[in-house]
Protein backbone atom coordinates (compact mmCIF):
# COMPACT_ATOMS: atom_id res chain seq x y z
CA UNK A 1 0.00 0.00 0.00
CA UNK A 2 1.18 3.15 -1.13
CA UNK A 3 -0.31 6.77 0.61
CA UNK A 4 0.27 9.94 -0.94
CA UNK A 5 0.12 12.72 1.86
CA UNK A 6 0.07 16.24 2.39
CA UNK A 7 -0.97 18.52 5.41
CA UNK A 8 -2.13 17.34 8.97
CA UNK A 9 -5.06 14.58 8.22
CA UNK A 10 -2.21 12.65 6.52
CA UNK A 11 0.40 13.29 8.87
CA UNK A 12 -1.76 12.44 11.72
CA UNK A 13 -2.45 8.63 9.55
CA UNK A 14 1.62 8.29 9.30
CA UNK A 15 1.65 8.16 12.96
CA UNK A 16 -0.89 6.04 13.72
CA UNK A 17 0.25 3.17 11.38
CA UNK A 18 3.98 3.98 11.58
CA UNK A 19 4.20 0.37 12.95
CA UNK A 20 3.20 -0.74 9.38
CA UNK A 21 6.44 -0.96 7.92
CA UNK A 22 4.08 -2.63 4.15
CA UNK A 23 2.75 0.75 4.18
CA UNK A 24 4.96 3.19 1.92
CA UNK A 25 4.13 7.10 2.93
CA UNK A 26 4.92 9.76 0.33
CA UNK A 27 4.83 13.15 0.64
CA UNK A 28 2.83 15.04 -2.16
CA UNK A 29 5.14 17.05 -4.22
CA UNK A 30 3.47 18.46 -7.45
CA UNK A 31 1.70 16.41 -10.20
CA UNK A 32 5.00 16.41 -12.13
CA UNK A 33 7.11 14.26 -9.50
CA UNK A 34 4.54 11.64 -9.60
CA UNK A 35 6.22 9.68 -11.89
CA UNK A 36 8.80 9.17 -9.88
CA UNK A 37 7.53 8.87 -6.38
CA UNK A 38 5.12 6.42 -7.61
CA UNK A 39 5.56 2.42 -6.75
CA UNK A 40 4.44 0.34 -9.42
CA UNK A 41 4.42 -2.96 -6.99
CA UNK A 42 1.78 -1.81 -4.82
CA UNK A 43 -1.52 -3.08 -4.64
CA UNK A 44 -3.33 -0.23 -2.73
CA UNK A 45 -2.96 3.32 -3.47
CA UNK A 46 -4.29 6.28 -1.44
CA UNK A 47 -4.48 9.84 -1.67
CA UNK A 48 -5.05 12.09 1.84
CA UNK A 49 -5.12 15.73 1.63
CA UNK A 50 -5.90 18.62 3.30
CA UNK A 51 -7.03 20.49 0.15
CA UNK A 52 -8.79 19.47 -2.71
CA UNK A 53 -5.91 18.29 -5.39
CA UNK A 54 -8.04 17.48 -7.87
CA UNK A 55 -5.25 17.72 -10.83
CA UNK A 56 -2.54 15.12 -8.73
CA UNK A 57 -5.68 13.34 -7.68
CA UNK A 58 -7.10 11.97 -11.13
CA UNK A 59 -3.11 11.77 -12.59
CA UNK A 60 -3.02 9.30 -9.61
CA UNK A 61 -6.16 7.58 -10.45
CA UNK A 62 -5.16 7.53 -13.94
CA UNK A 63 -2.15 5.35 -13.01
CA UNK A 64 -3.14 3.64 -10.57
CA UNK A 65 -6.53 2.23 -12.62
CA UNK A 66 -3.79 1.54 -15.60
CA UNK A 67 -2.44 -0.87 -13.36
CA UNK A 68 -5.26 -2.64 -12.76
CA UNK A 69 -5.04 -1.63 -8.76
CA UNK A 70 -7.59 0.14 -6.24
CA UNK A 71 -7.10 3.86 -5.46
CA UNK A 72 -8.72 5.82 -2.61
CA UNK A 73 -8.90 9.50 -2.21
CA UNK A 74 -8.96 10.77 1.25
CA UNK A 75 -9.58 14.85 1.28
CA UNK A 76 -11.05 17.23 2.88
CA UNK A 77 -11.92 20.44 1.36
CA UNK A 78 -13.17 23.07 4.10
CA UNK A 79 -16.20 21.86 5.58
CA UNK A 80 -16.26 18.57 4.30
CA UNK A 81 -13.91 15.14 4.56
CA UNK A 82 -14.50 12.89 1.73
CA UNK A 83 -13.89 9.53 1.72
CA UNK A 84 -14.03 7.66 -1.82
CA UNK A 85 -14.93 6.86 -3.91
CA UNK A 86 -13.01 3.69 -3.92
CA UNK A 87 -11.81 3.13 -7.46
CA UNK A 88 -11.09 0.49 -9.49
CA UNK A 89 -11.63 -0.82 -13.11
CA UNK A 90 -14.41 -1.79 -14.89
CA UNK A 91 -16.35 -0.33 -12.13
CA UNK A 92 -18.95 2.81 -12.29
CA UNK A 93 -17.85 5.58 -10.24
CA UNK A 94 -14.23 6.64 -9.88
CA UNK A 95 -12.87 10.03 -9.07
CA UNK A 96 -12.69 11.68 -11.99
CA UNK A 97 -16.76 10.89 -12.37
CA UNK A 98 -16.87 12.08 -8.89
CA UNK A 99 -15.38 15.70 -9.28
CA UNK A 100 -17.66 15.86 -12.92
CA UNK A 101 -20.57 15.32 -10.97
CA UNK A 102 -20.13 17.37 -8.33
CA UNK A 103 -19.27 20.07 -11.20
CA UNK A 104 -22.34 19.08 -12.78
CA UNK A 105 -24.66 19.83 -9.36
CA UNK A 106 -22.93 22.86 -7.50
CA UNK A 107 -24.76 25.76 -8.41
CA UNK A 108 -21.46 27.59 -7.38
CA UNK A 109 -19.98 25.82 -10.06
CA UNK A 110 -17.87 28.14 -11.40
CA UNK A 111 -16.80 29.25 -7.65
CA UNK A 112 -15.79 25.44 -7.41
CA UNK A 113 -13.96 25.55 -10.24
CA UNK A 114 -11.76 28.27 -9.12
CA UNK A 115 -11.16 26.75 -5.27
CA UNK A 116 -9.81 23.49 -7.55
CA UNK A 117 -7.72 25.62 -9.88
CA UNK A 118 -6.51 27.49 -7.04
CA UNK A 119 -5.20 24.32 -5.23
CA UNK A 120 -3.82 23.15 -8.04
CA UNK A 121 -1.45 25.98 -8.50
CA UNK A 122 -1.37 26.85 -5.06
CA UNK A 123 2.85 26.09 -3.60
CA UNK A 124 2.14 26.45 -0.42
CA UNK A 125 0.11 23.83 1.72
CA UNK A 126 -3.14 24.82 3.75
CA UNK A 127 -3.36 22.66 6.33
CA UNK A 128 -6.62 22.40 8.57
CA UNK A 129 -7.06 21.29 12.80
CA UNK A 130 -8.32 18.11 12.58
CA UNK A 131 -10.07 16.02 14.92
CA UNK A 132 -8.44 13.32 16.23
CA UNK A 133 -11.17 11.03 16.39
CA UNK A 134 -11.16 11.87 12.58
CA UNK A 135 -7.93 10.57 12.38
CA UNK A 136 -8.54 7.39 14.27
CA UNK A 137 -11.68 6.77 12.22
CA UNK A 138 -9.70 7.17 8.66
CA UNK A 139 -6.59 4.89 10.35
CA UNK A 140 -9.19 2.30 11.33
CA UNK A 141 -10.56 2.26 7.66
CA UNK A 142 -7.14 1.78 6.48
CA UNK A 143 -6.54 -0.83 8.89
CA UNK A 144 -10.00 -2.50 7.87
CA UNK A 145 -8.96 -2.55 4.31
CA UNK A 146 -5.50 -3.86 5.24
CA UNK A 147 -7.26 -7.05 6.90
CA UNK A 148 -10.45 -7.58 4.75
CA UNK A 149 -9.39 -6.23 1.57
CA UNK A 150 -11.88 -7.55 -0.88
CA UNK A 151 -14.96 -7.24 1.28
CA UNK A 152 -13.87 -3.51 1.73
CA UNK A 153 -13.55 -3.05 -2.38
CA UNK A 154 -16.97 -4.58 -2.79
CA UNK A 155 -18.87 -2.57 -0.03
CA UNK A 156 -16.60 0.36 -1.12
CA UNK A 157 -16.32 0.29 -4.93
CA UNK A 158 -17.92 3.47 -6.39
CA UNK A 159 -19.05 4.57 -3.05
CA UNK A 160 -18.31 8.41 -1.71
CA UNK A 161 -18.91 9.26 2.21
CA UNK A 162 -18.90 13.04 3.32
CA UNK A 163 -18.41 13.76 6.23
CA UNK A 164 -19.18 17.72 7.71
CA UNK A 165 -16.50 18.75 9.98
CA UNK A 166 -18.54 21.73 11.08
CA UNK A 167 -22.04 19.72 12.35
CA UNK A 168 -20.42 16.47 11.84
CA UNK A 169 -23.33 15.13 9.62
CA UNK A 170 -22.48 12.05 7.57
CA UNK A 171 -23.48 11.87 3.64
CA UNK A 172 -23.06 8.53 2.02
CA UNK A 173 -23.78 8.19 -1.60
CA UNK A 174 -22.90 5.74 -4.91
CA UNK A 175 -21.11 8.07 -8.13
CA UNK A 176 -23.30 7.49 -10.79
CA UNK A 177 -20.55 7.47 -13.43
CA UNK A 178 -20.34 9.72 -16.41
CA UNK A 179 -21.04 8.82 -20.04
CA UNK A 180 -17.68 7.50 -21.44
CA UNK A 181 -15.18 8.23 -18.46
CA UNK A 182 -11.75 7.61 -20.08
CA UNK A 183 -10.89 6.09 -16.36
CA UNK A 184 -13.33 3.90 -14.94
CA UNK A 185 -14.53 2.64 -18.81
CA UNK A 186 -17.89 2.85 -18.69
CA UNK A 187 -17.81 3.34 -22.10
CA UNK A 188 -21.80 3.88 -23.20
CA UNK A 189 -23.08 5.79 -25.73
CA UNK A 190 -25.27 8.65 -24.63
CA UNK A 191 -27.77 7.52 -27.57
CA UNK A 192 -28.39 4.40 -26.09
CA UNK A 193 -28.83 5.10 -22.17
CA UNK A 194 -32.22 7.35 -22.64
CA UNK A 195 -35.24 7.17 -24.09
CA UNK A 196 -34.20 5.30 -26.97
CA UNK A 197 -33.69 2.34 -25.34
CA UNK A 198 -36.98 2.43 -23.95
CA UNK A 199 -38.52 2.83 -27.75
CA UNK A 200 -36.63 -0.24 -28.57
CA UNK A 201 -38.01 -2.27 -25.83
CA UNK A 202 -41.49 -1.40 -26.25
CA UNK A 203 -41.21 -2.27 -30.23
CA UNK A 204 -39.67 -5.54 -29.01
CA UNK A 205 -42.72 -6.17 -26.78
CA UNK A 206 -40.01 -6.60 -24.00
CA UNK A 207 -42.81 -4.92 -21.80
CA UNK A 208 -45.85 -6.95 -23.27
CA UNK A 209 -46.50 -9.49 -20.24
ZN1 LIG B 1 -15.26 7.34 -14.00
Amino acid sequence: MQIFIQGNLGNQVKELQKDDHNIIFTPIQSENDLEQSYDPYQQIYIMITDNPLVDFGKTLEKMVLKDNKIFIPIIISFPYLTLGPLSVKGSEGCFHCSIDRLLQHDPSRNLLQDTHQHYNLEENENTVGIHPADTLTISNWINNLKVARDEVVENWKGKISRLNLYDRSLVSSQVIGVSNCEICGIKQDIKKKSYVNMKKYLEEGIFQL
